[in-house]
């Protein structure tokens, strides 16, 4: 497993730190009209190559709160989702929010329009048959192609610093159960196109995303699947140019390409093959990445940051 260099989460009056990812904190609340529920703040970490780098992206973590909360209310009419509140302790005030505690599916809900990443190599390593998650796809896509329609590629959640693996929807299937598998994929796929066509009308491609799911039970006593997490953030997605997408290389991703290509760069002084931790970011590329995060919610959302 990689180092992964999470600073030490900061203490809040009222919360009981759970859990820190690579870019989230998440705490359970202790006292307060919401106690028990859970308290969900992003930092403004920022992370490349597997690492959490040094540097710090000003604002990032409110402006993906912001980002999600807003896709959350375009899905609304889809599937309800898991944030009750904004009103949120001082100092993390913006960039975290107060959600109900779901017993989550241990699924990571993946919708792939496009062909990359981890479902591009999948495809390479099983030609002749070219599949992703055993569903079957055409011979002859490249790295950025469009799928003849989107696919649910589900994948096992790992350790934190893991990747996760790729499954097939029959292996959701047998973990659980048909009813269920099906809700996620048919909810998944929904979102994604919803989202997609939204991006679309910014000038933007949603690639792929990941989401996560969980169960609460409502007031009538009934189940009800229920979106969580954090959703279609640069963080959970990929978000291409729709004007310079050109399949058959790695497209630029839209908000991190500026920090990788300078971290491969002579001037970064980092060699990726060596192991070791990249060095931290000059002024002017956090500046130009933080301006890209503005651009990607103001193209999206039509608000001002
Ligand atoms: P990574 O940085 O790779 O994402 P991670 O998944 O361990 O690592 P986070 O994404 O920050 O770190 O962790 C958030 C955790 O909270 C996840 O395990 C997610 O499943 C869980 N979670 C999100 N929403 C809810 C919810 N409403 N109820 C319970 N758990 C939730
Ligand atoms: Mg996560």
């Amino acid at each position: 497993m990689p180092e992964l260099n999470i600073p030490p989460a900061p203490a809040i009056d009222g919360a009981r730190h759970l859990h820190s990812g690579k870019v989230r904190d998440l705490y359970e609340l202790e006292a307060g009209p919401y106690a028990g529920e859970l308290l969900m703040v992003a930092s403004d970490r920022i992370s490349a190559f597997d690492f959490v780098l040094d540097t710090t992206i000003p604002d990032k973590g409110e402006i993906l709160t912001r980002m999600s909360l807003w896709w959350f209310e375009q899905l609304e009419d889809i599937v309800s989702h898991h944030v009750i509140s904004t009103d949120v302790p001082e100092q993390v005030k913006g960039r975290a929010v107060v959600c109900r505690r779901l017993a989550m599916f241990p699924v990571e809900c993946v919708a792939r329009g496009y062909l990359t990443g981890s479902g591009l190599l999948d495809y390479q390593a099983s030609a002749p048959h070219h599949a992703v998650c055993g569903v079957h796809l055409p011979a002859g896509l490249v790295d950025g192609s469009r799928l003849p329609e989107a696919i649910f590629t589900p994948a096992t959640k790992a350790e934190l610093g893991d990747h996760d693996e790729n499954v097939s929807y029959q292996d959701v299937a047998h973990q659980i159960g048909d009813d269920a598998a099906a809700e996620l994929r048919r909810l998944t796929l929904a979102v994604y196109h919803r989202a997609d066509e939204i991006a679309r009308g910014a000038g933007l491609i949603l690639a792929d995303t990941k989401l996560e799911f969980g169960v609460r039970r409502d007031d009538l006593g009934v189940n009800a699947t229920v979106l969580a997490d954090e959703v279609l953030t640069p963080d959970s997605s990929r978000f291409w140019s729709l004007a310079d997408w050109a399949p058959g290389q790695s497209q630029p991703s839209y908000d991190k390409q500026i920090v990788r290509n300078w971290l491969l760069s002579p001037e970064s002084g980092w060699d990726k093959a060596s192991g070791a931790a990249p060095p931290p970011l000059p002024a002017e590329i956090v500046e130009r990445t933080r301006a890209r995060y503005v651009e990607a919610y103001e193209r999206l959302t039509g608000h001002t940051f």
